[in-house]
């Protein structure tokens, strides 16, 4: 059998639609859905291995993208939103009743990805998302419980499914964090 990488790509990618502008994500409550409203299309869409994002039932990683956060709104049943780990670097707010995570924001307004949000579009009912481009912290899949001799099989699916593997984030990425970094120690020492 097919290892299951995440439910949203198990039978290929998504696909972006062409001016898509955004979008409601809702919680898996059966009723009184905490509503995210989502007033752009999001970016940088990946799959992640790491334990801290919130996967669906059985998925081996979970899928998650960023927008801007000053296109993000809470538009029903803000109070069922709780953070899961408010001392966390990105602070994740999840539905108190059915343990979905809505979005995750970054309040150090030093960090590399401030004024992003993060967000799961499979919890939309819309289609036109961008897709993900790539699978980050990969092997940390692992530290979840997946078998390790099984991680060759994780790779060549995700590179059949053109998601190249990473074990940390791609390298855009990588090289945007330390881009920030540098600039900040050259304005630490000019200081
Ligand atoms: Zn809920
Ligand atoms: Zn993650």
């Amino acid at each position: 059998m097919t290892v299951s990488i995440h439910p949203a790509v198990d039978h290929g990618l998504p696909v972006a639609a062409p001016g898509f502008s955004g979008g409601k994500l809702h919680c898996r409550c059966p009723d009184n859905k905490v509503e995210v409203t989502l007033h752009a299309q999001t970016a940088h869409n990946h799959v992640c291995g790491c334990t801290k994002c919130w996967k669906p039932e059985g998925a081996n990683f979970s899928m998650v993208a960023v927008v801007p956060r000053d296109s993000l709104e809470v538009t029903a049943n803000a109070d069922k939103l709780q953070p899961v780990d408010p001392n966390a670097a990105i602070i994740r707010y999840a539905c108190k009743q059915c343990g979905t995570h809505m979005y995750g924001r970054i309040e150090n307004t030093s960090h590399p990805f401030y004024g992003l949000d993060f967000v799961h579009t499979e919890l939309s009912d819309e289609t036109g998302w961008s897709p993900p481009e790539f699978a980050a912290f990969v092997s940390s899949i692992i530290e979840s419980g997946f078998p390790p001799e099984r991680m060759g099989e994780v790779r060549s699916r995700l590179k059949e499914l053109g998601l190249e593997p990473y074990d940390c984030l791609s390298p855009p990425l990588m090289d945007l964090i330390a881009s920030h970094t540098a600039k900040q120690k050259a304005q630490a020492a000019a200081a």
